[in-house]
């Protein structure tokens, strides 16, 4: 098969034609100038490694309702709406929703997922059995439970999860945050947390101890972007997320500043995990907003953004040798970021033969 059109990828957008056997690239050029001319089946369409949804918590999903106004603190912060509502749920009802927004995501090609997962150990635990057996990669970034932190908690959860994902700032005390990044590190594992969501904090607050990975920064000034950029630290936004609570972050002022862009679809209760939804969202409350936002920028924040973080290059780029599978998506290869970013859905997936 070929697919004529353009590639998005680490290298950007380009006018493309991408030749698979058996669900491998074998071949990339200019369009019009495969070697095997008019052999091969040819499908017009734009090729992009798999998105990744930077940032979730799925455990909630079985909480699904229409979220009351309220500060994100009483709906999702601790002991709030979300943790009464989850309490009165088995943890085979967990399980359940949880696969089936792993399955959702499965669906739109997604290949990896950065979950916050509270609950502790066994939260962690019900997740990778959620998982079991999808063709999707779950990083969990689980959460202890006990304060003061314990060092057995602690190193359990460090044990089965990739690392550990704390609410914020502002509501885990410096201590805390320091020990659990030092054993976070100490073990090869990430430390990332919530910073200036609801408000606006310090970068100090949220920089040390340094974290691996960060989200929102909703409320945070130009020169706060500007710090975090410095400081080479990914920031995961959620912008459905933030628009529930009235709040909608200028995503040009982060491009501005050079901040590496991830996206998620933060809480599944509040939020259908899609990577799709998230970025023509993102695109049009720009526009919105009057602060527009690149395309490209947006499409390097789902697609390519995150396999560099993960330590991943080659599956950001397409190209022979390419790492796994890429996405083919049945679009016109006009302005392809806009393409991808506004327009794909799950119905324009065109299977390579690697599924
Ligand atoms: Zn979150």
């Amino acid at each position: 098969m070929i697919v004529e059109g353009a590639i998005v990828d680490v290298d950007g957008a380009r006018p493309a034609y991408v030749r698979f056997q058996r669900g491998r690239i074998v071949e990339v050029g200019q369009p019009g100038t495969d070697s095997r001319r008019g052999k091969d089946k040819k499908v017009q369409g734009i090729v992009t490694p798999r998105p990744v949804n930077s940032h979730t918590h799925l455990g909630d999903a079985a909480a699904a309702q229409d979220p009351p106004r309220a500060p994100v603190s009483e709906i999702v912060g601790p002991g709030g709406l979300k943790f009464r509502r989850l309490a009165a749920l088995s943890a085979d009802q967990k399980t359940q929703a949880m696969r089936s927004a792993l399955e959702r995501m499965v669906g739109e090609g997604v290949a990896a997922v950065v979950d916050f997962r509270e609950e502790g150990v066994a939260g962690v635990e019900q997740l990778r059995n959620a998982a079991h057996d999808l063709p999707i990669e779950v990083r969990i970034l689980g959460r202890p439970l006990r304060r003061p932190v314990e060092a057995g908690e602690l190193n359990r959860l460090l044990q089965v999860a990739e690392g550990i994902g704390v609410s914020s700032a502002r509501e885990e005390n410096s201590l805390t945050r320091t020990q659990i990044a030092e054993r976070a590190h100490r073990s090869g594992k990430w430390f990332a947390l919530h910073a200036s969501e609801e408000v606006r904090e310090s970068p100090d607050a949220y920089l040390l101890p340094k974290p691996d990975l960060l989200v929102h920064l909703t409320k945070a000034s130009f020169d706060d972007l500007g710090a975090v950029a410095k400081a080479r630290i990914p920031v995961a936004v959620c912008l459905r997320s933030n628009a529930l609570f009235g709040r909608g972050p200028d995503l040009s002022e982060f491009a501005r500043a050079g901040i590496r862009l991830l996206i998620g679809s933060d809480n599944a209760m509040l939020n259908a995990p899609s990577v799709f939804r998230e970025t023509e969202f993102a695109y049009l409350s720009g526009r919105l907003l009057h602060h527009p936002v690149d395309a490209a920028y947006l499409a390097r924040a789902a697609f390519v953004e995150p396999w560099l973080w993960l330590d991943e290059p080659g599956r950001a780029r397409v190209a022979p040798g390419m790492t796994g599978a890429p996405l083919v998506l049945r679009l016109p290869p006009d302005d392809p970021a806009y393409q991808v970013v506004t327009r794909a859905t799950e119905q324009l997936i065109v299977p390579t033969g690697a599924e």
